[in-house]
């Protein structure tokens, strides 16, 4: 914990001198600093890079538009390929800086949310996405019970996962990822996600879920390092835990646990959905 000490000279009306000391505990207002000079930081980088690229490019789409050599269009529509990529860079950044502090402050709609349709739903919509055409991640979705939360941040937090799980299995690789859950006798839910991806190096497991940090064989993909710490503000603002482990058959397996819905049985099929 990190205490700030403040002192005040003080007299007695007896003559007697001496001091008042107040201290305070500062370290939430310490970690606020933390996070913000990690946030500006990555506003240098990461949305300055791509802001001067940008700006490079659309320089040289002006001048390939007043270039009267045919080939020059070809330029232009190179360059507008990397505007729209730098673009979209600053997109994600800036959404997912947003995600983040949401995670925190967002009013929290607690209700009883359907495991089951929230994976559905991710998967869907992250196959239907541009780029991953012919590509639909193999789920195998055990019996998933209903839960007790926020659906919109449940949601968020399977997305995240289930995006690592297809972004960290090497290109060539059909995704293969195993959801399934499991109510305990204390009414919690553990779920877990499974993948056969590149794994995370060995004493790295825990340090993904900070702010900002990317384990040292995953920096070729694109990313910021907040996804992971997205999810477990979510899963603490639901009184859960969320942790990595190796996967024994290679990959990783992210467990949390969230409170289960009330009088949930739990399911026991195995369903391949997708
Ligand atoms: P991002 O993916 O944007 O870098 P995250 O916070 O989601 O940020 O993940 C933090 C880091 O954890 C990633 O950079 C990557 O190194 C590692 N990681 C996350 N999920 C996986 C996964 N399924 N397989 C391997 N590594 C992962």
């Amino acid at each position: 914990r990190v205490i700030s000490v403040s002192a005040q000279p003080i007299e007695t009306g007896a003559g007697e001198r001496g001091a008042v000391a107040v201290f305070h505990d500062i370290t939430d207002r310490k970690h606020v600093e933390n996070e913000l000079r990690g946030f500006a930081g990555v506003v240098a980088h990461d949305l300055k890079a791509p802001l001067s690229a940008v700006r490079g490019y659309a320089e040289l789409i002006v001048e390939a538009l007043g270039d009267p050599d045919p080939d020059a269009v070809e330029d232009a529509v190179r360059s507008a390929g990397k505007v729209m990529a730098g673009v979209d860079r600053m997109h994600t950044l800036i959404t997912e800086l947003l995600d983040y502090t949401a995670a925190r402050d967002a009013t929290m709609r607690v209700e009883d949310v359907d495991l089951r349709e929230l994976v559905d739903d991710v998967v869907t919509t992250r196959a239907d996405a541009p780029g991953m055409t012919g590509c639909r991640p193999d789920v195998f979705v055990g019996g998933l019970p209903r839960v007790r939360g926020d659906r919109v941040l449940l949601r968020q937090v399977l997305d995240n996962l289930l995006g690592n799980a297809i972004k960290y299995t090497p290109p060539g690789q059909e995704p293969r990822i195993d959801v399934t859950a499991r109510t305990d006798d204390t009414g919690t839910v553990r779920v877990q996600v499974a993948d056969r991806g590149i794994g995370i190096p060995d004493g790295e497991h825990a340090a993904v879920f900070d702010s900002f940090h990317r384990a040292s064989n995953g920096t070729a993909m694109p990313g910021t390092g907040l996804g992971l710490a997205i999810c477990r503000r979510i899963v603490e603002r639901h009184g859960g835990h969320i942790e990595a482990l190796p996967n024994p058959g290679g990959g990783t397996i992210f467990v949390f646990t969230v409170p289960a819905a009330a009088a949930e049985q739990p399911l026991c099929e195995n369903v391949h959905i997708f």
